[in-house]
This record gives C-alpha cells, sequence and structure tokens, in this order.
C-alpha cells in the first residue's frame, strides 16, 4: 500500500500513521519525525529546518522533498509507505507525483481526518504539556493552524478529483478512530 496521511496539526496523524503502518507492514515515514531528528543530532539538514520549524513555518519545499526523496529510494519502503506530513503544498504534490512515476508506483489511498477547530487546539495544549515540542506553544500552535489552512487545506480537492480521498471523522477515542481508519481502508485495494 502506497498511503498519504493528512489532516491538520493536532488531528492525531501520528498516533494513526503506526497503527496503519504496522497493519500493513510499510514504514510510516514522518518528514516532521525527520526533521526533529536531524535538529537533536545538529545535522546541517536540523540546522537549516529548525528555524522555521521553530516559527511553526513550512520547511522550504527544495529541502524537504530531497529530503523524502532520499528516504523513499530506501529498501523498506519500495513495496508500500505511509507519508505522514508531506506533501504539505502543492509544489510538493508534483515533486511526489514525480517520484512515484519514477519509480513506476502510484498512490493507493489519501487518509484525510477531520476534527473540530477547538478540539485540535485543546489537544495541541496537552501535547505541549506532555513532549515540550519547541513549536507547540499558543502563537505557535495558531500559526500553523492558518498555515495548514492556507497551503495544506487545498490539497484535499487535488486528492478528491483523482478520487483517492478516504475521509475519517478523527474526533473521540484514539481505538475508535483507528477502528473507522481501518475499516475505510479495507475498502481500497492496493
Ligand atoms: P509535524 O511533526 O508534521 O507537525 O511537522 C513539524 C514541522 O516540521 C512543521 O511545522 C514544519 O516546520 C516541518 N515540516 C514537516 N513536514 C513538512 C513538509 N512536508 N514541508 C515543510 N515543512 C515540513
Amino acid at each position: 500500500m502506497r498511503l498519504i496521511i493528512m489532516g491538520p496539526p493536532g488531528a492525531g496523524k501520528g498516533t494513526q500513521s503506526s497503527r496503519i503502518a504496522e497493519r500493513y507492514g510499510i514504514p510510516a515515514i514522518a518528514t516532521g519525525d525527520i526533521f526533529r531528528a536531524n535538529v537533536k543530532e545538529g545535522t546541517p539538514l536540523g540546522q537549516e529546518a529548525q528555524r522555521y520549524m521553530d516559527a511553526g513555518d513550512y520547511v522550504p519545499d527544495s529541502v524537504t522533498n530531497a529530503m523524502v526523496r532520499d528516504r523513499l529510494t530506501q529498501d523498506d519502503a519500495q513495496d508500500g509507505f505511509l507519508l505522514d506530513g508531506y506533501p504539505r503544498t502543492l509544489a510538493q504534490v508534483d515533486e511526489l507525483d514525480g517520484m512515484l512515476k519514477d519509480a513506476g508506483a502510484e498512490l493507493d489511498a489519501v487518509v484525510v481526518l477531520t476534527v473540530d477547530a477547538e478540539e485540535l487546539v485543546t489537544r495541541l495544549v496537552k501535547r505541549a504539556e506532555q513532549d515540550a515540542r519547541s513549536d507547540d506553544t499558543e502563537d505557535v500552535i495558531r500559526h500553523r493552524q492558518d498555515v495548514y489552512r492556507e497551503q495544506t487545506a487545498p490539497l484535499i480537492d487535488v486528492y478528491a478529483e483523482r478520487g483517492l480521498l478516504v475521509t475519517v471523522d478523527g474526533m473521540g477515542a484514539v481505538d475508535d478512530v483507528s477502528a473507522r481508519v481501518r475499516s475505510a481502508l479495507d475498502d481500497v485495494k492496493p
């Protein structure tokens, strides 16, 4: 299966991704996690990405695209993958299309988790207390929601037009959301 999971910050993408990835035996590739690991290790990529992440802005497409292209050529991603947090801009959609074309592969589905705006802020404030992520302060949380609305939400229409969209209600208990995702994906044939 070649899947994308989308949704605003706080929608529960990370939690659901690991469950989906385990079920299909595919790697969950989260660009935010890769960036954070690079920041922690102080690599040149991390140094480049950090200032954008701390401000709640997107890391430039050129940097992000190169990183994903490299990741998708690794062995474990040859038979399938779940992308979490990529693509996030229309330019990244084009770039991913190119990567898949080069590999002779196609996407099977794009899962979109929907969650009320108020619930998103509540969840992110809670995560800020638990994880101490440097981009989970209130101002940055709000800014990240705006950036998502402006730059990433339009991607939903693009994938809807391609007939790839699987919309799942992301409200409520984690296990309930997982069950919804599972049954929605049961209808998707790889
Ligand atoms: P996330 O963990 O998915 O919320 O991502 C955390 C941060 O990493 C984002 O706010 C961006 O600064 C950066 N990031 C992650 N994925 C992307 C992407 N596809 N394009 C640009 N920036 C990204």
